[in-house]
């Protein structure tokens, strides 16, 4: 068997063109759907990342703008800035690009975001929402996995699924999300047993872990679906997922390739998050 791609990139370009209309509409209503994007200090990666988040946003008219911090920043400055953007009827949306330097804490930030502009879905109260299954704002990479599934036409209903990584950032709101579409799920971490006979089992699987092809092919299941959230850099400059892509291709029904699977998927799902912050609380 080889099996289908998943193409993340063709998805997302579908999906910004639905943003794009909606975004349209919001104008002709006088509202410009705003995002502002938190980033403090210079990580190059999280740069490249801010900057094609604000990049697609305004490709589909959304007024999105950089907030750029000095790596020595104080909570107390960074807390302000949050609290500003917080009361600023202009801004629908706020993301903070993590990771943040060791001094400063995440929590205390992410609880400073209003729930109703937390686009990146990482306030507790989002998080809550999703655990009792009455999900508002969604993390963009999970709901992009989510995305994914749909594209392969797999039935979640009372599938076995894997979810390898617990971050709250992805493996943990991606388990809560296809507990919600009843599928059964299996969350692992760095502590599980028996890891590859749990892939083994599994109709669908999903990587969220960081290490590069952990997963290996020879453990996916005749016939299961596949996405890779992983991004890793090789020695000689290529990214790679999660999983041993080759090898797992030859077994699985349906795969996300690293990259351009998930990645333009978690892109997509931030705008989608934000022009609903714009329409109004979902
Ligand atoms: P993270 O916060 O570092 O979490 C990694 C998770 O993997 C942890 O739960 C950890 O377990 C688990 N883990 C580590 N080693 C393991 C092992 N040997 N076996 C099983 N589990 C293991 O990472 P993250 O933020 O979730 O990101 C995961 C990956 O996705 C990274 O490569 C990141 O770059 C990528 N990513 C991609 C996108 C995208 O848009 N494509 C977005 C976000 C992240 P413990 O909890 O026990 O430590």
């Amino acid at each position: 068997m080889t099996a289908r791609v998943l193409d993340g990139k063709a998805l997302a370009a579908q999906v910004k063109l639905e943003v794009a209309a909606r975004v349209a509409t919001l104008r002709a209503r006088g509202v410009t759907p705003g995002l502002a994007v938190v980033l403090v200090g210079d990580d190059p990666a999280s740069a490249v990342y801010v900057r094609s988040k604000t990049k697609d946003a305004r490709e589909c008219g959304i007024d999105a703008g950089d907030h750029r911090l000095p790596a020595d920043v104080s909570q107390a400055v960074l807390q302000a800035l949050v609290t500003r953007l917080a009361a600023d009827p202009a801004v629908h949306g706020i993301l903070v690009q993590l990771p943040l330097p060791k001094h400063l804490d995440p929590d205390q930030v992410i609880d400073a975001i209003p729930p109703h502009k937390d686009v990146d879905g990482l306030h507790p109260d989002n998080l809550g929402r999703l655990a009792q299954g009455r999900a508002r704002f969604v993390a963009c990479t999970p709901q992009g996995c989510m995305r994914l599934l749909g594209l392969a036409g797999v039935e979640l209903a009372g599938a076995s699924a894997v979810v390898i990584g617990r971050s709250v950032l992805v493996g943990r709101p991606a388990a809560l999300l296809l507990t919600n579409a009843s599928a059964t799920v299996t969350l692992c971490h760095s502590r599980t047993h028996d890891l590859s006979e749990i892939v083994a089992a599994a109709e669908i699987v999903i990587a969220a872990v960081g290490r590069a092809e952990l997963i290996r092919g020879a453990w996916i299941r005749p016939g299961a679906t596949v996405i890779d959230v992983g991004i890793n850099r090789t020695a000689d400059g290529k990214l790679i997922g999660d999983v041993e892509y080759a090898a797992a291709a030859e077994r699985a029904a349906a795969i996300t390739p690293v990259p351009g699977g998930v990645g333009p998927m978690t892109r997509a799902c931030l705008l989608e998050n934000t022009v609903t912050a714009a329409e109004g609380e979902p």
